[in-house]
C-alpha cells in the first residue's frame, strides 16, 4: 500500500526516532529535510554552506531552498510510491508547495500525523540531547528560539490538514515502542476513513 504522509510536531517531540520506525514499517523513505541540512553542512557542500548559519540560529531555511531539496528528493525512485516527511512542511507556503509538487503527479498527502508533547518536556530533552549528539543548535538559547518559530510558523499548519479531515493527534510521551503503536493505530485509522 502507499503512504504519503507527514510527521509533524514540535523540536524534541521524538519525530526523528519515530520516523524511522514507521517508515520502516510502511516500506517507504523517512525522510527529514533537518538530517538533509545537516549532511549538507557536515560534508561542505554548496547548499550546506549555505544553510549552515541559519539552522545554527534555529531560523527556517528559505522556502526556495527548502522545496527545491524536498522536489528533488520526492523525484526520486524509492520515493514514488510513498514516503514519511519528517520536519517538511514547516509552514503553510510549504505546505502549498509540497500539494502542488505531489499534484503533479497526480498524489497528495494521505495523512499529517502530529506527535504532541509537553513544552517543558520537549525543552528538557533537548537540552539533554545536547549533551549526547552535540548539535549546534541544541543550545538553550537557539532551542527557545527553534519552539517560537514553531509555535509562530509550523504549528498553524496542523489546522491546515485538520480542515481537510487529514489530521492524526498523537501522545508522544511515554515509551518509544509505546508511542511508535500508538502511530500506527493512528494511522491505520485516518487511512482506512
Ligand atoms: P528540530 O529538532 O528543530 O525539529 P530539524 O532537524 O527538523 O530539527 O531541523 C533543524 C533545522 O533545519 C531547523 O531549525 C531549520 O533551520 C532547518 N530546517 C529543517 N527543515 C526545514 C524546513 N522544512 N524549512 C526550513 N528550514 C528547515
Amino acid at each position: 500500500m502507499s503512504a504519503r504522509i507527514v510527521l509533524l510536531g514540535p523540536p524534541g517531540a521524538g519525530k526523528g526516532t519515530q520516523a524511522a520506525r514507521l517508515a520502516e514499517s510502511l516500506g517507504v523513505p523517512a525522510i527529514s529535510t533537518g538530517d538533509i541540512f545537516r549532511a549538507n553542512i557536515k560534508n561542505g557542500t554548496e547548499l550546506g554552506r549555505k544553510v549552515q548559519e541559519i539552522t545554527a540560529t534555529g531560523a527556517l531555511v528559505p522556502d526556495e531552498l527548502t522545496n527545491e531539496l524536498v522536489r528533488d528528493r520526492l523525484a526520486q525512485d524509492d520515493a514514488v510510491d510513498g514516503f514519511l516527511l519528517d520536519g517538511y512542511p514547516r509552514n503553510v507556503a510549504q505546505v502549498a508547495a509540497l500539494d502542488e509538487m505531489l499534484a503533479a503527479t497526480g498524489t497528495a498527502v494521505e495523512a499529517a500525523v502530529e506527535l504532541t508533547v509537553d513544552p517543558q518536556v520537549v525543552v528538557d530533552r533537548l537540552t539533554k540531547r545536547a549533551t549526547i549528539e552535540g548539535r549546534v543548535d541544541d543550545t538553550e538559547d537557539v532551542i527557545r528560539h527553534r519552539l517560537d518559530v514553531y509555535a509562530e510558523q509550523t504549528a498553524p499548519i496542523s489546522q491546515v490538514y485538520g480542515a481537510r479531515g487529514l489530521l492524526v493527534q498523537v501522545d508522544g510521551l511515554g515509551d518509544v515502542d509505546e508511542v511508535t503503536q500508538r502511530l500506527l493505530d493512528a494511522l491505520q485509522g485516518v487511512r482506512s476513513a
